[in-house]
């Protein structure tokens, strides 16, 4: 089987690596050289655009930031529609909107193709490890084909539903993680102004009720959990432009649907400020810095 990765980046290169080290050939593209230069390294074989990706692909597989991008990456002129063979599979990792989502089954279904949105969950050491939870939207017999890829890249695969159910789960899901992050920074915060050392805390909190995937994975204190970007600098990681886009995407499903969401919309906004104030390609667990009141801004400099 032939597959087509688009969209390299702190996701999408060790998901596309993984499926390399299970044997598939996989041909990738990416607009930022570096990340299509690490995916090299790492033995996909990568081609100059959307085009020579897709070409001879039987599933495409696209993780990219937003809706617009793989609406673009789909339906662009050079893009995957336009190149790749009739009755193909296109499998969307990426978190994007609900609507978009549907949109996109339609405007596939239409160009003689198929696709499942596809989002996932377990951050870039889940990528890595090929042990992300795969939520998935569309037509069941298209899940089948796609699934052993998917138990590659995940250790949980789930037929979510139909077209854009995956999507839903997905933004459900990333709204309680961006709830439980930013009480996990406060928590991070108040834990040692009370005296208490980072590890014993945190080793207390992971056996108790204030344990979490955020407080086991992403804990932002240094030195406690070797996962956490924290001890990177907040470099790499899932950064505060995608958190704000997920959160956004959950206030605008709690706005159409007449479901309140108080504590994802301050979530959202403190992930807005963090934008406003330079951040947006650091690890959303840089919110600790803010919590503390130790944010060095740009402007501060
Ligand atoms: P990223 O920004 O690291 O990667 C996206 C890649 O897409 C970049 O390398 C970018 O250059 C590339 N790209 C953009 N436009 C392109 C185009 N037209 N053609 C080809 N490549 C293009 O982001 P990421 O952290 O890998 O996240 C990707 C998706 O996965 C997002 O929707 C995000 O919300 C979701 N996600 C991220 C995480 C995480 O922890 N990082 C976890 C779960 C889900």
């Amino acid at each position: 089987m032939s597959v087509a990765w688009i969209g390299l980046g702190n996701m999408g290169g060790p998901m596309a690596a993984n499926l390399v080290d299970a044997g598939t050939t996989v041909r990738g593209f990416d607009v930022s050289e570096a990340a299509a230069a690490s995916a090299a390294e790492r033995g996909v074989e990568v081609v100059g655009g959307v085009a020579d990706a897709v070409r001879d692909a039987d599933v495409v597989f696209t993780m990219l930031p937003k809706g617009e991008h793989v609406r673009e990456v789909l339906t662009g002129p050079d893009g995957v529609l336009a190149n790749i063979k009739p009755g193909a599979l296109i499998v969307d990792e990426s978190t994007i909107d609900i609507e978009v989502a549907r949109e996109l089954h339609e405007t596939v279904r239409e160009a003689g193709a198929r696709f499942l949105d596809a989002p996932v969950s377990g951050g870039v050491s889940g990528a890595a490890a090929g042990t992300l939870t795969i939520m998935v939207g569309g037509a069941a017999e298209d899940l089948d084909e796609a699934r052993p890829l998917l138990e590659v890249l995940g250790g949980k695969v789930v037929h979510a539903g139909d077209a854009g159910n995956g999507q839903a789960a997905k933004i459900v899901n990333n709204m309680m993680c961006g709830v439980i992050l930013g009480v996990t920074c406060e928590g991070a915060v108040l834990s040692e102004r009370l005296g208490l050392d980072p590890t014993v805390f945190h080793s207390i909190a992971a056996t108790s009720s204030g344990d979490s995937w955020v407080l086991r994975t992403w804990y932002p204190s240094p030195g406690v959990v070797e996962s956490a970007a924290v001890n990177r600098d907040f470099e790499g990681g899932f950064s505060v432009a995608l958190l704000h886009k997920d959160l956004g995407l959950a206030v605008n499903a709690g706005e159409s649907t007449g479901t309140p969401l108080p504590f994802a919309t301050q979530a959202r906004d403190a992930m807005a400020s963090l934008l406003d104030a330079g951040l947006a390609n650091k690890d959303c667990t840089v919110l600790v810095k803010q919590v503390g009141g130790t944010l060095e801004t740009p402007s501060s400099h």
